[in-house]
């Protein structure tokens, strides 16, 4: 395979740009072609040389989503697409309008290996990473297509990004770039279901990104039920890489706390959940659990959830409920893609 251009550092460009004996303004050029205006391809770049576009087509790969669907709920104006990519995998994403500005959900990989048992995205494991070029398209494809402008981004679509660790990184810093896209890293968050020592690494990193920690349980033996990564790290080890994650960076942890009826929505949760999260300057964000298919996972009522967050609120914790959005259109966490994916298997066998 040829490089990958669209992953590059502006610097690196320069190099790379300098080497085919170009100047290094070209190589600037090139960069707001692909990380401002958005092009889909070298033929778009119309102040370089044809004879440049024409030796960047031979030694690089320019890497740039189709659009497979796109679903537009009628409730709140969430959108969800699913991409296709060079090799034919499909991936998917989702944008979401707040007051506040658009915000897009992206995956990090195509499929996932942590097996989460109530999320879609798992259940046929991990195909392979998305490359930092990949993860931009999804933004930028979503930017191109509405025309209007992404300023907040979120990491919770399909994958683990902890995970695709080094891809990651590539990606927030091209994305946070003041010669790019220049969304603030604030605007960021990163969510994992909490892979010690990729955390640990992260935190040394000096990004103002925000960290969510998917806990959906308030002990070790619960967690475990929900999340085969738990039998990996000891909820203690976690909580303290979070600790030092806020230590390091000033940024306050999100908790994730997936609601899921009968399982972890007790009381008792909730007092053992404060108990956990001690002193920590944090804040918890409840999913009531989208049910999936394949899993009979079920929602707690809504005064249940009410409950549970009124408990948490009385022990001196922020806590949010998340706005469940797009569930027309299978909102939720690779339901999509899923469905996409069990449609096309139909097909090829008739
Ligand atoms: N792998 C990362 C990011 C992807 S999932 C992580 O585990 O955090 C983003 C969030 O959605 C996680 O908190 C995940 O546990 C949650 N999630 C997945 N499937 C869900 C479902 N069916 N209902 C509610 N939350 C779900």
């Amino acid at each position: 395979m040829t490089v990958d251009i669209k992953s590059m550092t502006r610097e690196e460009l320069i190099t790379e740009v300098t080497a085919l004996g170009e100047k290094p303004f070209r190589a600037k050029q090139l960069y707001q072609w692909m990380h401002q205006k958005l092009s889909r391809d070298y033929d778009e770049m119309t102040n370089l040389p044809k004879t440049f576009r024409e030796r960047l087509h031979e030694k690089y790969t320019y890497t740039s989503h189709t659009l497979v669907e796109r679903r537009v709920s009628a409730v709140d104006g969430t959108e969800k697409y699913l991409f296709g990519l060079a090799d034919g995998n499909v991936i998917e994403s989702v944008l979401m309008r707040y007051h506040f500005g658009n915000s897009v959900c992206i995956s990090s990989q195509v499929g996932c290996r942590m097996g989460c048992r109530f999320c879609a995205s798992t259940i046929g494991g991990l195909t392979r990473n998305l490359l930092p070029s990949e993860m931009l398209d999804q933004v930028y494809a979503i930017q191109r297509l509405t025309g209007e402008r992404v300023s907040h981004l979120v990491v919770m679509g399909t994958g683990e990004p902890l995970d695709n660790y080094d891809h990651l990184l590539h990606f927030i810093r091209l994305l946070s770039d003041e010669n790019g896209l220049n969304i603030s890293q604030r605007n960021i968050t990163v969510s994992t279901c909490g892979l010690v020592e990729k955390i640990r690494d992260l935190a040394q990193e000096h990004l103002q990104i925000t960290l969510a920690l998917s806990l959906h349980a308030s002990s070790q033996e619960k967690r475990k039920a929900l999340m085969p990564v738990a039998y990996q790290y000891e909820l203690s080890d976690v909580l303290d890489a979070c600790r030092y994650y806020f230590e390091q960076t000033g940024r306050r942890i999100t908790f994730e706390y997936s609601l899921v009826g009968g399982v972890n929505d007790s009381q008792e949760d909730a007092e053992r959940l404060v108990k956990l999260l001690g002193g920590m300057n944090c804040h918890i964000n409840l999913i009531p659990v989208n049910p999936i298919r394949e899993r009979d996972y079920m929602q707690p009522d809504r005064q249940v959830v009410i409950a549970f967050k009124n408990k948490l609120e009385k022990c001196g914790k922020a806590v949010s409920i998340r706005r469940e959005m797009g569930r027309d259109i299978s909102g939720a966490c690779g339901q999509l893609r899923k469905g996409y994916l069990e449609q096309e298997r139909e097909y090829h066998h008739v």
